[in-house]
């Protein structure tokens, strides 16, 4: 009987699957302590706008320090967060730290940026999310239009009703939107025009083949044409080399953002990198746009 049992339980999973299953197990307890626990932290990477050089947002992007897992990727955790619920606490706190880092990189008299932060499809079915996020806003005294909301195609397409009218709401506040890691969903042309955006950002897997895929570029040329004609501005995400930056500034990619700049960084960090970039490299983007 016993072996019968033994048998019957082991059928269906392999000694990978368990020990995957385990994993996600013990990470899903250890990210319910990990708020209080003071684990999560938040990293910003610079978005740099091709016409003047300058920077003018910051993303954020949750990183996670687990004493036993080491840094976990988002994209390991934040589906985990997602499952529990667990998503919609990190997600308040995520919004709470970047909206109060981009009010003292303004106390400090850093350039005019804007912060972007990515959102969850279960944050953005919460009827009171815009009500949640003008609250962080009013907390830290920062004007909506320094914030833009960041969520994917398939976000917004999975039920686009509801999120025609959250992003109505959303915009009424005076945030801004952008569609992330576009390119790689399914959006249908009549709802782009129906939902309240800003920005697209033009995925990186794109972006990464450059120079060595025809489609590629010519999928990027697209966007960025469609952009244009819908009055929406562009960002290019995973700009590594200088063959990007020089292929996107010459089709007229409105700004960049990848590790050519900077990698996400701690607050800390980034306002060491920010000084720098004011005081020797900002003149370059422009400067090699004035030779081509
Ligand atoms: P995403 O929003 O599309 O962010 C871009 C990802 O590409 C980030 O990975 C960033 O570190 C990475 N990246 C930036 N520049 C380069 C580059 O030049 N080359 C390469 N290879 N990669 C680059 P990360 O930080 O691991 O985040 C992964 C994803 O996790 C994000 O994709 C976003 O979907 C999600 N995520 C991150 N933070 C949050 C958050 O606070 N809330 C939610 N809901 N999702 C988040
Ligand atoms: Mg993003
Ligand atoms: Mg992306
Ligand atoms: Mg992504």
């Amino acid at each position: 009987f016993t072996k019968q049992e033994g048998r019957n339980s082991y059928r269906f999973f392999s000694p990978e699957m368990q020990l995957h299953s385990v994993r996600q197990l013990h990470m899903e307890n250890a990210l319910r302590k990990a708020l209080e626990r003071n684990e999560l932290r938040v990293f910003y990477q610079p978005q740099i706008s091709l016409a003047t050089g300058k920077v003018v947002g910051m993303e954020a992007l949750i990183r996670w320090q687990h004493p036993e897992f080491g840094l976990v990727s988002p994209l390991e955790f934040i589906p985990l967060a997602e499952e529990s619920g667990l998503i919609l606490p990190i997600g308040v706190w995520v919004l709470q730290t970047a909206i109060h880092q981009l009010k003292s990189w303004q106390e400090q008299g850093q350039p005019p940026m804007i912060v972007a932060v990515n959102l969850s499809a279960v944050q953005l079915r919460q009827t009171y999310f815009p009500q949640i996020v003008q609250q962080c806003l009013k907390e830290a005294n920062l004007p909506a239009k320094y914030l833009e909301l960041e969520l994917t195609e398939s976000v917004a397409m999975s039920q686009p009703h509801k999120a025609i009218a959250m992003l109505d709401a959303l915009h009424a506040l005076g945030i801004s939107i952008a569609i992330d890691d576009f390119g790689t969903g399914y959006s249908s042309m009549a709802y782009l025009t129906r939902f309240k955006i800003n920005k697209l950002k033009i995925d990186q897997s794109f972006v990464r083949k450059i120079g060595n895929n025809s489609d590629a570029e010519a999928i990027i040329d697209t966007i960025i044409g469609m952009t244009k004609s819908l009055n929406l501005e562009t960002i290019a995400e995973g700009v590594e080399t200088k063959e990007h930056l020089d292929f996107l500034r010459e089709r007229g990619c409105g700004e960049v953002q990848g590790y050519y700049f900077s990698k996400p960084k701690p607050a800390e960090e980034i306002q060491i990198w920010l000084e720098n970039w004011s005081n020797n490299l900002e003149g370059r983007i422009t400067k090699e746009r004035e030779r081509s």
